[in-house]
């Protein structure tokens, strides 16, 4: 079994990111049998809890409040809410359910308790439950433990120098930091990025620098294709190559062999036979349902059909690792501290940003 490596540098990535591409997709291969069941995918549901309204400027998100988009916002749902889609998702063949709110940090009080709650509702489902809530402190990732939660998501997005082309409201540094108070718990990393932001091949080869030589590294890395969403910065941006995909999640695989690599946003633009070179390079995970957060995503029949087509069958839930135990509110060791942690606020320009919140202000 090759060893996982905590050295990697950009040149290293690159050197593989670049290979012929039969030696690359050959090599991901191998070592993706190696460590993971080539036939096995895991499949989870990606439920926003709380849509729009979000303070930061992520230029390629059609969430923030500042950026005019068609998205229809909503409050925070209900714990019955989505105990009922939890239901529908495990129905369906998915083992994990992610609820992300659009926050730019969790705050202690009335809609975190609920969201506490959610988790404790979706793990008694014997369902893994993972979250995505913006950066989070510590204590507030205890807490998500002691409720149950299995996997916290967090992103990089891109190399830290390419991030700050993108967003100006938050810094690389606090994405660590989170992910860092996330490591302090049982619960397991989930965090990867976007390609086709207009970035370089090194910025997505410093991307895996900055997750690979993490230790340990992520459980689960998703590899995100943009959806350019009228109205955000990144509107114009031409949807990248299959070549580049199934390259990143190839290169992904080799560096990081133990990691679930998850074929995310952009699904729709890709066809079966793409999708299956994906599989055969390494990734192991799918996003299901009709929707992910705001942007479309392959319907779950469709998702079947593509299974049963490739001999692919979806993950049992808590076969990677246990399945938490759920500390009740009124059993909890931890209590909300109210912190007011100083997240940073780079605040730099970004010219496309500053002209799509223009624009917006006008179509508003
Ligand atoms: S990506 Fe997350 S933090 Fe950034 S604008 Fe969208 S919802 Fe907010």
């Amino acid at each position: 079994m090759s060893e996982t490596r905590h050295n990697w540098t950009k040149e290293d990535i690159l050197e593989i990111y670049n290979k012929p591409f039969m030696e690359l997709l050959y090599e991901a291969a191998t070592i993706h049998r190696l460590h993971h069941d080539p036939n096995t995918v895991q499949v989870s549901t990606l439920l926003s809890i709380k849509t729009g309204g979000c303070p930061e400027d992520c230029g390629y998100c059609p969430q923030a409040a500042r950026y005019h988009t068609n998205i229809e916002g909503n409050d925070l749902m209900s714990v019955q809410q989505v105990k009922a889609q939890a239901l529908r998702a495990k129905a369906s063949g998915s083992s994990r359910v992610c609820m992300g709110a659009a926050w730019r940090n969790v705050k202690d009080g009335e809609e975190f308790d609920q969201v506490l709650e959610m988790v404790r509702t979706i793990n008694k489902l014997d369902m893994e439950v993972c979250c995505t809530l913006g950066m989070i402190t510590e204590n507030q990732a205890q807490r998500l433990a002691e409720a149950g939660l299995y996997a916290y998501n967090h992103n990089l997005d891109s190399s830290e120098e390419y991030y700050k082309k993108v967003i100006s409201t938050r810094g690389f540094e606090d994405r660590l930091q989170t992910i860092d108070n996330v490591r302090k718990t049982n619960v397991t990393v989930c965090s990867g990025g976007i390609i086709g932001m207009g970035e370089k091949i090194e910025d997505r080869a410093g991307m895996l620098v900055a997750l690979s030589t993490l230790n340990p590294q992520p459980e689960s890395v998703p590899i995100n294709a943009l959806v350019a969403v009228e109205g955000t910065p990144l509107e114009d941006q031409e949807p990248i190559s299959i070549w580049d995909m199934v390259r990143m999640v190839a290169t992904t695989r080799i560096v990081m062999p133990e990691t679930q690599v998850r074929l995310s946003a952009g699904r729709t633009q890709m066809t079966r036979e793409g999708q299956a070179m994906c599989f055969f390079a390494g990734a192991n995970s799918i996003f299901a349902g009709d929707k992910l957060l705001t942007t479309p995503n392959p319907d779950v029949n469709e998702d079947m059909k593509m299974f049963e087509l490739l001999g692919l069958h979806p993950q049992k839930p808590f076969i990677k690792k246990m399945q938490p135990q759920t500390v009740e509110a009124t059993d909890s060791q931890y209590q909300a501290l109210g912190e007011k942690p100083k997240w940073s606020r780079p605040e730099h320009t970004i010219e496309r940003n500053v002209a799509a919140k223009e624009k917006a202000k006008v179509v508003k």
